[in-house]
């Protein structure tokens, strides 16, 4: 009698579990779709623009970007995954400046951590959304950021020069001002810190 009861009870409980079964099914087949066709809904693909795909450096309609090949960047790089060259050119006002020659940035090294970004002093990188960055060979993840040339220092008109040169001339000048103001002070200690000369002792006072 009991193995009766006990066939019943589980045959109750195998359809029990058989109808919850069933509507967790139901429920996905009328849920909509959340996986995506890609790649054949490239054009309408939602990617945030907040996601981190490859780096960039910010160029204007001008074709300008506005990084000063200062080195921030690759200092914070916590994985060398920034390499930059840099040349010294000379300027119009007479005076070297560097300059940013090569930004090679390798994309298969990055984390994505967004240290560069947020220590450019001149808010000169950015994170693209674009994913699509799949290469055959490693070489290729390394990136040239840079990818226009290099402009030119504009030409300064004849009032900008002269304006340079004057500033040049004041900035020798007060350097100079300033080592002979340090150069007098360490003399002045030095004068102060030497021992001073013993008295002389009269040797008569000392017998008596
Ligand atoms: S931190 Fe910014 S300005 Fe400095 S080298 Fe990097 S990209 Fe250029
Ligand atoms: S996001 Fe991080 S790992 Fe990638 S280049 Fe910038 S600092 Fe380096």
């Amino acid at each position: 009698m009991g193995s009766v009861k006990d066939y019943f009870s589980s045959l109750g409980s195998g359809i029990v579990s058989l109808l919850k079964g069933m509507q967790v099914t139901g429920k996905e087949f009328v849920t909509p779709k959340i996986t995506e066709r890609y790649p054949e809904d490239r054009e309408i693909r939602h990617v945030p623009e907040r996601f981190r795909a490859i780096l960039e450096l910010i160029y204007d309609k001008d074709g300008n970007h506005k990084c000063i090949a200062c080195g921030t960047c690759e200092r914070v790089c916590p994985n060398g995954t920034i390499k930059l060259e840099t040349k010294m050119v000379d300027t119009p006002a007479g005076t070297k400046k560097k300059k940013l020659d090569k930004y090679f940035y390798d994309l298969g090294s990055c984390t994505f951590c967004d240290l560069c970004v947020t220590n450019c002093p001149t808010d000169a990188l950015r994170f693209s959304n674009d994913f699509e960055q799949a290469v055959f060979t490693r070489e290729k993840l390394v990136k040239k950021l840079n990818y226009m040339p290099e402009k030119e220092e504009p030409a300064l008109s004849p009032e900008e020069l002269a304006k340079a040169a004057a500033e040049r001339e004041a900035k020798i000048a007060a350097a100079k001002a300033k080592a002979a103001a340090l150069k007098a002070a360490r003399e002045a200690e030095a004068a102060a810190a030497a021992p001073k000369a013993e008295p002389e002792t009269n040797s008569e006072n000392k017998n008596q």
